[in-house]
């Protein structure tokens, strides 16, 4: 194989592809294979045979290569097996192999001359390989060493364990290290360095800005280079362009097959940036649209329910209660009631951290409806939180002479029937439930507003569904979104941005501080210790199991356990136990024994995280506590802090991980759940922190709506404008957008009749 054919294939892009196969017969013989492949002879494919050897016949031809679909198998230097481990990255095809972005990248483009290079710094250098040695100091150790030199000193790579290398590295070729300089009995060294032949092929490795992937076992970092950059010159021209040529020109953004070469493979620092800017705008472009869509679709409906004034029911309501609302509840209440009274759907998100008093909020919206002589429908994500917003909320609105039902998956059938009844029929005013109120059967006389308690755990689809509940009867029901989870304003946007936002940033006023602690194992008798004498001062505690598993069953075992092992170390206490397995009315007992004080120690599974509102409780105990996630933990410490008396959360682990310490000492150091969703955004990154597919919303690959907050506004913006001019995306020139928008969602707009 000619270096001069290895230039060709990497020069003439849309010609690699025919370039490769003999490259691929080279590689597979003595000889070796030139540039892009020598990514794929590091690994364990040196033996002679290369994977996919077999596939050759079956790939598509080299110049008219199959689609984005073409199964992953069929690129060069995968066959079956390693097709097998690419998969279990997600990557099954060349398009899901484009979309494997880097997780970073380094750059190993700064060449120093060796003479120049500073021990204990991570230095990239260019040289001639003058000598390669191997050795074998003992059984089971072969060290290879590698000396090259460039005219103004020589440095050594040094291996261990790795004789191949001497296969890929050999005296007189001209080779990049690029890794950490150590200075070894007077010699410069690199322990292990990235390496990269320079045979006239593009470098993939050093010598250049690297991309550096998630990998899995059996694929290093040199192999997904070398398929990556294969799959990238084969098929990046076939990324689909789906921005309007006249918005990428107005903002100067790189064409789509351009920017997912650049993305993996960036010729320099600025390349980089363009691609990154390039697609985190086209995915939150796409993203804008759906949410657009959804929003116009909802504003160009038939009317909305114009809600009366308040009247005496709200009157009442607010004198029976034994506070003041806030300022800030005052003011979403206040955006509430202009939205319900205007003859426009309401789309509102209510956010407000943990124990700022939704519950009244929602309670007000609920009776407004009622008062104007329609029905109000709220659900909830888990069936155990239902119960209690229904219990709270019938505390709250019985009073009153409103009737309140319970739809959930779990009830008897005569509860269920008489629910489905009292609704249909109107006698019943509020329904609380799960998803079982979007089911089909579930009918309502004349439903006006929808509340959905997202703890993000919906989506756009599930809230479409109950809406169109309200629809049957010529209306369109007022929709009104509440979360717990602090998201800053500007996600708010991304994640909602079909929806208004209020946010109640103010806690009642009372509250004493709240002071978290986190503590090893070995000192939980000192927690415990410290409960004891909470409750004996006629306070009570929650007991939070060590989640185990994603599994009702184990963890209720668990709580169980847990209990009768607190019974006997703390006999003179009651101990109450509560877990997802519990029937619904036992559930309600235990509720309610642990509210009258008659349970002084709650031990529960997460299914108190949220909703359980006990103000005498001031200690909360969280066993296991690495094992949940920040979000999570801070709607668990929510359970205390809500009455006169100083709280207390107790964390108990010995994390194993730099991150699980990390969400400990973010624990201790803040309470404030926006604070606290900024640092649960830093840690996760924003697609574990958003849960983007359980809400419906398409993952985001590239764009982090924190550093991208600029795109993303600009995003927003053009999106919003090009709906106004193209409402529905019909003219010819949007049909690969509308496609895209449509794919991104999945289906999920075909509700609107977009999908
Ligand atoms: P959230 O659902 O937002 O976590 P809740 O609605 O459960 O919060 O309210 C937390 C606690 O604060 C409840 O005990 C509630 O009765 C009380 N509360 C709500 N609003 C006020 C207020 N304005 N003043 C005093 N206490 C309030
Ligand atoms: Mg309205």
């Amino acid at each position: 194989m000619s270096n001069s054919a290895g230039m060709e294939g990497t020069r003439k892009v849309s010609s690699s592809h025919l370039t490769r196969p003999l490259a691929r017969g080279a590689g597979a013989g003595p000889s070796r294979a030139p540039g892009g492949a020598s990514g794929v002879r590091a690994g364990s494919t040196r033996s002679g045979r290369q994977p996919g050897d077999g596939k050759t016949g079956s790939r598509p031809a080299a110049g008219s290569p199959g689609g984005l679909d073409t199964p992953a198998q069929y690129v060069k230097g995968v066959g079956p097996r390693r097709a097998a481990d690419l998969a279990r990255l997600g990557v099954t095809t060349v398009g899901d192999l484009l979309r494997h972005l880097p997780r970073r990248h380094e750059d190993r483009s700064r060449l120093k001359p060796i003479a120049m290079v500073l021990p204990d710094t991570v230095e990239t250098v260019k040289g001639r390989v003058l000598a390669v040695t191997e050795s074998r100091p003992r059984r089971g150790l072969t060290i290879t060493k590698v000396s090259i030199g460039d005219g103004t000193a020589t440095l050594q790579g040094v291996w261990f364990n790795q004789p191949f290398i001497k296969k890929n590295l050999r005296a007189g070729e001209t080779v990049v290290f690029s890794g950490r300089v150590e200075r070894h009995f007077g010699h410069l060294q690199m322990n292990g360095p990235e390496y990269e032949v320079l045979d006239g092929a593009d470098p993939l490795n050093a010598g250049r800005i690297v991309p550096v992937y998630r990998a899995t076992e059996g694929l290093s970092q040199r192999y997904l280079r070398a398929v990556i950059k294969g799959a990238a010159d084969a098929y990046a021209g076939l990324m689909p362009e789906a921005l309007p040529a006249e918005l990428r020109q107005r903002l100067g953004l790189l064409p789509a097959p351009a920017a997912w070469r650049a993305i993996h493979f960036p010729a320099d620092e600025a390349e980089l940036d363009a691609a990154r800017r390039r697609l985190a705008f086209e995915e939150l472009f796409l993203l804008q649209l759906g949410l657009g869509l959804v929003k116009q679709h909802v504003r160009r409906r038939e009317p909305g329910f114009r809600h009366g004034p308040d009247g005496d029911l709200v009157r009442r309501f607010l004198a029976a209660l034994p506070f003041r609302l806030t300022a800030a509840q005052e003011r979403v209440v206040r955006e509430i009631k202009a939205d319900m009274e205007s003859p426009h759907p309401m789309n509102r998100l209510v956010q407000g951290d943990v124990g700022s008093g939704k519950t009244v909020v929602a309670a007000l919206a609920l009776l407004k409806a009622v008062e104007s002589g329609a029905q109000g429908a709220m659900m909830a994500p888990t069936e155990i939180l239902a119960e209690q917003h229904y219990l709270r909320l019938r505390r709250l609105l019985e009073p009153l002479g409103v009737g309140v039902a319970l739809l959930t998956g779990g009830q008897g059938r005569e509860e269920r029937q008489a629910a489905l009844f009292g609704l249909s029929a109107g006698h019943l005013q509020v329904a609380i439930g799960t998803h079982a109120l979007i089911q089909e059967g579930v009918a309502f006389k004349r439903l006006s507003l929808v509340i959905t308690d997202e703890q993000h755990r919906f989506g756009v689809r599930q809230r479409a569904l109950l809406q169109e509940k309200g629809t049957a009867g010529g209306i369109h029901p007022d929709v009104l979104v509440m979360t717990a989870t602090p998201i800053p304003r500007t996600l708010a946007l991304t994640l909602f941005g079909d929806l208004d936002v209020s946010v109640i940033d103010e806690l009642p006023p009372g509250r004493r501080p709240l002071t978290t602690r986190w503590l090893s194992e070995k000192d939980r008798g000192k927690a415990y210790g410290f409960v004891r004498e909470q409750v004996r001062a006629g306070r009570q505690a929650y007991v939070i199991c060590p989640l185990v598993e994603e599994s009702d069953a184990i963890d209720a075992r668990a709580a169980i356990e847990w209990a009768a092992r607190l019974e006997k170390a703390l006999p003179e206490f009651r101990v109450g136990v509560l877990h997802g397995r519990l029937k619904a009315a036992e559930k309600e007992a235990v509720m309610d024994a642990f509210q009258r004080g008659e349970v002084q120690i709650l031990v529960a599974t997460t299914v108190v995280e949220v909703g359980v509102d006990v103000p005498n409780a001031t200690v909360i105990v969280i066993e296991g506590a690495d094992r949940f996630g920040l979000a999570q933990l801070h709607q668990l410490r929510g359970r205390v802090g809500r009455g006169e008396h100083p709280s207390y959360c107790l964390l108990i682990a010995d994390p194993s991980s730099e991150d699980g310490r990390s969400r400990m000492a973010v624990m201790t150091r803040t309470a404030d759940g926006f604070a606290i969703a900024e640092e649960d955004l830093q840690l996760r990154g924003p697609g574990e922190f958003f849960g983007t597919r359980q809400h419906g919303l398409p993952d985001l690959l590239v764009a982090n709506p924190v550093r991208d907050l600029p795109i993303l506004e600009e995003a927003r913006q053009e999106a919003f404008a090009l709906l106004e001019a193209d409402p529905s995306l019909a003219r010819p020139e949007h049909a690969v957008l509308r496609q895209a928008v449509r794919d991104r969602f999945r289906g999920r707009l075909a509700l609107i009749g977009v999908g």
